[in-house]
C-alpha cells in the first residue's frame, strides 16, 4: 500500500462515527471518478446506518446512471443543514458550483478527499493525494483501513456495491488504464476490486459503448472545426451552443472529443474549446507530453493534473481561442528548450507558434 496521511484517515473515520447526518457533493458536470467515489461513500455510510444525502449541481451523466443508487443523487436543496459535508474530487470548494457552496455549508464539518495536486485545503480535514490515479484509489484505500473500526462487519472485503463503483472511477481516470496515472498502485486496487466480483467488460461496456446517434452527429460537426498550429504540437476543436442545440444534444456529449486530436502523433497538447449556456468558454486541456496543462490551467484561473486540465473564461472563443493557442505554443516552445538545454544540443529547434 502507499504512504498515506494515516492520521487524517483516523480522524475522518473518528468524524464518520462521531455524527449521523451527511452530505455528499462532487465536482460540476461530474465524471465516472466524482460519481462513483460519490456513490461508494454512500454504500459504505449507509452500510454504516448514517443518513446520507447526494447533492451535485449537475445530473448524473446517462453513461454513469448504471451505477448502484444513482438516482439517489440530485440537485435538490435539503431544508436543513447536514453536520457534516464530504466534497470528493473537487481541486477547489467552488468546483461544486459556486451556487452550492452556502447552501451545502454544514452545521460542524467538512471533509475534502481529493487527488488533485493543487487541491486547496478548503476542508477541516484534506485527505488529498496527488499520486493516486483517482479519488476513487483513496476511497480504497480509507475504507479498506477503515470499515472494520467503524463497525461494517465484514471489514476486510469492499463489498461489491462499493467495488463497482470504485473500479469506475479508476478505469475512468486512468483512461481505462492508459494514461501515465495507471500505476502499480491504481493495478493493485483495480486487481483487488476485480476479485470482490466486478465484471470489467460489463462496466466498460455501460461507461463507453452507450453512445447516442446525436453524439455521433455531433462529432462529424466539431471536427471541422479541427485546427493545428506550433509545427503540428497543438492541435483544438471548438464547439458552439448552436452546434449542440441542432443535435439536440448537451455538454455531456462532448466527453472524450478532445481524445481524437489528442492520439495524433505529433500533437503534444490538445485543447477543446466549448461555449457555454452564459456565453462563456470553458477551455479543456489534455497534454501527451512534458507540458504542465495543469500549470497552464492554474494561470488562468482553473485547475487540473498535469496531462489533464481545465477552466473557464468570461470571453468569447474568437478572444480565448488565440490567447490560449500562444499560451501553450509557449510553453510546448519553453519545453522544447529545456529539453535541448538539458540534452546539450545546440540545434534548438524552438517551434514558431502561430
Ligand atoms: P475536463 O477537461 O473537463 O475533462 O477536465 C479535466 C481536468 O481538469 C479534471 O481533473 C477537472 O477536475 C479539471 N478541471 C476542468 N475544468 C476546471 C475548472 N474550471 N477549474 C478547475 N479545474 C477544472
Ligand atoms: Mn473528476
Ligand atoms: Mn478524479
Amino acid at each position: 500500500m502507499r504512504s498515506m496521511d494515516v492520521d487524517t484517515m483516523a480522524a475522518m473515520s473518528q468524524v464518520i462515527a462521531a455524527y449521523e447526518h451527511f452530505t455528499i457533493s462532487t465536482h460540476i458536470h461530474p465524471d465516472g471518478d466524482a460519481i462513483g467515489s460519490q456513490l461508494a461513500f454512500y454504500s459504505f455510510l449507509k452500510e454504516l446506518g448514517k443518513h446520507v444525502v447526494l447533492i451535485n449541481r449537475d445530473p448524473v451523466p446517462a453513461n454513469l446512471r448504471f451505477l448502484p443508487n444513482a438516482d439517489e443523487i440530485s440537485a435538490q436543496l435539503p431544508s436543513q443543514p447536514s453536520e457534516v459535508l464530504i466534497v470528493l474530487d473537487a481541486g477547489d470548494l467552488t468546483r461544486i458550483g459556486e451556487e452550492l457552496v452556502e447552501p451545502l455549508r454544514p452545521q460542524y464539518l467538512t471533509l475534502n478527499i481529493d487527488h488533485h495536486a493543487h487541491c486547496c485545503e478548503f476542508g477541516d480535514y484534506n485527505l488529498i493525494m496527488p499520486e493516486a490515479c483517482a479519488t476513487a484509489e483513496i476511497l480504497y484505500y480509507f475504507f479498506t483501513k477503515h470499515a472494520q473500526n467503524l463497525g461494517i462487519t465484514r471489514g476486510d472485503e469492499i463489498g461489491h456495491e462499493r467495488a463497482v463503483c470504485l473500479y469506475t472511477g479508476i478505469m475512468y481516470d486512468t483512461g481505462c488504464f492508459r494514461y501515465s496515472n495507471a500505476t502499480p498502485a491504481a493495478h493493485q486496487v483495480a486487481a483487488e476490486l476485480v476479485t470482490e466480483g466486478v465484471a470489467v467488460d460489463e462496466i466498460y461496456d455501460s461507461v463507453y459503448e452507450c453512445i447516442p446517434v446525436r453524439k455521433i452527429r455531433l462529432l462529424s460537426d466539431v471536427l471541422q472545426t479541427f485546427r493545428l498550429s506550433c509545427e503540428e504540437r497543438c492541435a483544438w476543436l471548438y464547439v458552439t451552443q448552436q452546434m449542440l442545440k441542432e443535435h439536440g444534444a448537451t455538454e455531456e456529449d462532448l466527453d472524450g472529443f478532445i481524445n481524437y486530436i489528442r492520439a495524433i502523433d505529433t500533437v503534444e497538447v490538445a485543447l477543446l474549446f466549448s461555449e457555454t449556456r452564459q456565453g462563456k468558454t470553458k477551455v479543456s486541456f489534455r497534454s501527451k507530453g512534458a507540458v504542465d496543462v495543469g500549470a497552464i490551467s492554474a494561470s488562468l484561473g482553473g485547475g487540473g493534473h498535469q496531462r489533464a486540465a481545465g477552466c473557464t473564461l468570461s470571453e468569447d472563443r474568437i478572444v480565448v481561442i488565440p490567447y490560449v493557442v500562444k499560451k501553450v505554443g509557449e510553453a510546448i516552445s519553453s519545453n522544447a528548450n529545456s529539453i535541448d538545454k538539458d540534452t546539450n544540443r545546440s540545434d534548438s529547434r524552438a517551434p514558431q507558434c502561430e
